[in-house]
């Protein structure tokens, strides 16, 4: 059963209908299902069992970070794989066990690892040389010892949109499978560093299980390596990416994906460990918005609704589809009519949808984007001087705003005027 479902000719969130909500928190805002969320990581972590597969679920705060996110997801039983220091701060304010946290990323800042450190996470996910030596000594200063995982690059294509493709030879990500016969002789010879782990990650909204088993196999191939030459691992990070349906596109299913995780595991005996983002929250969460005008060009219907680009960008930024569902339930005969689906900022890539079949929609009318919970609110911004969309979390009937929107005194006075303009 979705959580997001019509009910009685009404969208509903769980018990809720999003147009209560919407009455009460004013649109654009986001809205999470506990429900949907708990359910995708259940389902990760069954499939993992049921292929014989031990690890560790380390939920991708990038994809979203919301405070109540996080503790509903660690609640569950997941710990967190951070790519700033701002992340690593969240994880450690929810509760996360700093053992369960794992810091990814290509540009770690020194004063990054030390926050790390401190907490004890898990393991830092080396990309480059000069980071290891970073690191290195950060440890050294302190007194500790840095536990490692290499990330390797291990050049598949995985086959999805260019700007969330990690694991090809070009990509800035990660080090290629020659090098780290190099970089584990040198990491010898550092001080204060532990290489335990080998990880991959390589790219977001995966569709094809191919790749991954591509990747798996390179990953576990250079484990085996390493190990019998005696490098005391004890780890393996399979990295995230693994997609969502947002349109027609046919994921690999969670049997799948696990099945290629434990033939890579075969004969070895290792911790894993999965950073799966996307999975556990995007189709938890939708972005409701007004619709303001409909306008009828010379040949185009376009719909101007109060969410912008600024709000969701993945349409203009990834080309990405969102399904947009009207929250009053249409009739089943209602003739469908292509409209755009465009926000009001000044930029003809504020387009969320063309010609998108959709029954008549007027001024007023409430829609939900579907599919929004992950790589949305997160990546919003205030362009165009507009109000940040609030977040609303659902646990049955009940909602709690859990991120405010913003008023624009606070917003405007983040901005300070120098001296010699406030004379
Ligand atoms: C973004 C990212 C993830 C999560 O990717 P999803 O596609 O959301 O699962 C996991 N690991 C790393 C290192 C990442 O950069």
């Amino acid at each position: 059963m979705s959580a997001f479902e019509y009910r009685h000719g009404q969208l509903h969130v769980e018990d809720l209908p999003l147009s209560e909500i919407a009455q009460e928190v004013g649109t654009p805002f986001f809205c999470y299902s506990t429900q949907a969320m708990v359910n995708a990581y259940n389902s990760f972590s069954d499939a993992l069992a049921k292929a014989g597969v031990k690890g560790t679920i380390c939920y991708a705060l990038k994809a979203n970070s919301n405070q109540s996110v996080i503790q509903t997801l660690a609640k569950a039983g997941a710990g967190a794989d951070v790519v700033s220091e701002g992340e690593l701060r969240r994880a450690l304010q929810a509760g996360v066990d700093p053992k369960k946290i794992v810091f990814a990323g290509v540009g770690k800042k020194p004063s990054e690892m030390a926050v790390g450190l401190k907490a004890g996470i898990l393991q830092f996910n080396v990309e480059s040389l000069p980071e290891l030596e970073a690191l290195s000594a950060v440890a050294q200063k302190m007194g500790v010892t840095a536990p490692v995982a290499f990330r390797i690059n291990p050049d598949v294509d995985a086959k999805t949109h260019a700007k969330i493709s990690t694991g090809k030879a070009e990509n800035k990500f990660g080090i290629d499978i020659p090098s780290v016969r190099n970089f584990v002789e040198q990491a010898k010879a550092l001080p204060n560093i532990a290489v335990e782990s080998l990880a991959v990650h390589i790219g977001s909204q995966l569709t094809d299980a191919s790749p991954f088993k591509d990747a798996f196999a390179r990953l576990a191939g250079l484990y085996r390596e390493l190990q019998s030459a005696g490098l005391p691992l004890k780890r393996i990070d399979f990295g995230g990416g693994l997609g969502i349906q947002y349109n027609d596109e046919t994921p690999p299913d969670l049997t799948e994906y696990a099945q290629a995780v434990s033939e890579a595991m075969q004969g070895l005996d290792a911790e894993c460990i999965f950073e799966p983002g996307r999975f556990l929250v995007g189709n938890a969460g939708v972005l409701v918005t007004e619709t303001i005008y409909v306008k009828d060009g010379t040949n185009r219907r376009f719909l101007i609704i109060d969410a912008a680009m600024n709000d969701l960008i993945r349409p203009s930024l990834y080309d990405a589809w969102h399904d947009v569902t009207p929250l009053k339930q249409p009739d089943e005969e209602t003739p469908l009519k292509p409209c755009d689906i465009v926000g009001p900022i000044c930029e003809s890539g504020d387009t969320f949808a063309t010609q998108r079949p959709l029954p008549e929609i007027a001024a007023g009318d409430l829609l939900a984007m579907e599919s929004a919970g992950a790589y949305g609110a997160v990546m919003a911004s205030s362009y165009n001087t507009r109000l940040n969309a609030p977040e609303v979390l659902v646990k049955a009937d009940q909602y709690a705003v859990v991120r405010k929107r913003i008023d624009y005194d606070t917003l405007i006075k983040q901005d300070i005027l120098p001296e010699w303009l406030s004379e």
